[in-house]
């Protein structure tokens, strides 16, 4: 059995949140978005909250060091003892390098890549939907821009470095929730990761 250590990787509104926590609760793993603890942070008003709030709000990155801690801290919990589905993360090839780092010291290789794909026009038709559902302070248009093309520029090139290890597949995100959840299913299963 292969365990389902897993990232999913998808633009913004690809609906990789959604996915990703469907897939992590038929695995029963946990699903790690970085995004999730940012805006969790934030709303609480904690430290890192404070840290982080201006600059997700204007769609930058948050620091690599302090995004690889976070991470590093939550797989080492028990949890993800069995697998772990991280979205969000890894964003850039440097923290490409820190994740791998990180696992190869635990001897945990990643077991599979989900590239969820959508064309440019939907995945911007899709964001303001969620913006009205989920009052994102970082859905405005200005932020929007810039965190599409941050994902053009630094996230789909890491693309192709999982693609080279033979670990990344791409799934058609276009379709209803259940039609997409089970393509990743099946792609799942055709490398023997199955719940
Ligand atoms: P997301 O929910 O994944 O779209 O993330 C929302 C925001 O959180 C991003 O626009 C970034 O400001 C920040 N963020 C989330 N994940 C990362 C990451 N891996 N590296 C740097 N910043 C991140």
């Amino acid at each position: 059995m292969t365990l389902p250590r897993l990232l999913i990787i998808g633009p913004q509104g690809s609906g990789k949140g959604t996915q990703g926590a469907r897939v992590a609760e038929a695995f029963r793993i946990p699903a790690i978005s970085t995004g999730d603890v940012f805006r969790a942070n934030v709303k609480e008003g904690t430290p890192l909250g404070q840290q982080v709030q201006a600059i997700i709000e204007a769609g930058d990155l948050v620091p690599d060091e302090l995004t690889g801690a976070i991470v590093r801290d939550r797989l080492a919990q028990d949890d993800a003892a069995g697998g772990f589905l991280l979205d969000g993360y890894p964003r850039n090839i440097g923290q490409v390098g820190d994740l791998d780092a990180f696992l190869e010291e635990r001897d945990e290789p990643l077991t599979g890549v989900i590239e969820l794909s959508v064309p440019r026009e939907e995945s911007i038709r899709r964001i303001p939907l969620r913006a009205a559902e989920q009052g994102r302070s970082d859905d405005n248009d200005e932020s929007i821009a810039k965190r599409l093309s941050i994902y053009e520029s630094e996230t789909a090139p890491i693309l192709d470095v999982y693609r080279e290890r033979g670990v990344a597949f791409e799934v058609d995100g276009v379709g209803t929730l259940d039609e997409v959840f089970e393509r990743i299913i099946t792609a799942l299963a055709a490398r023997g990761i199955v719940a």
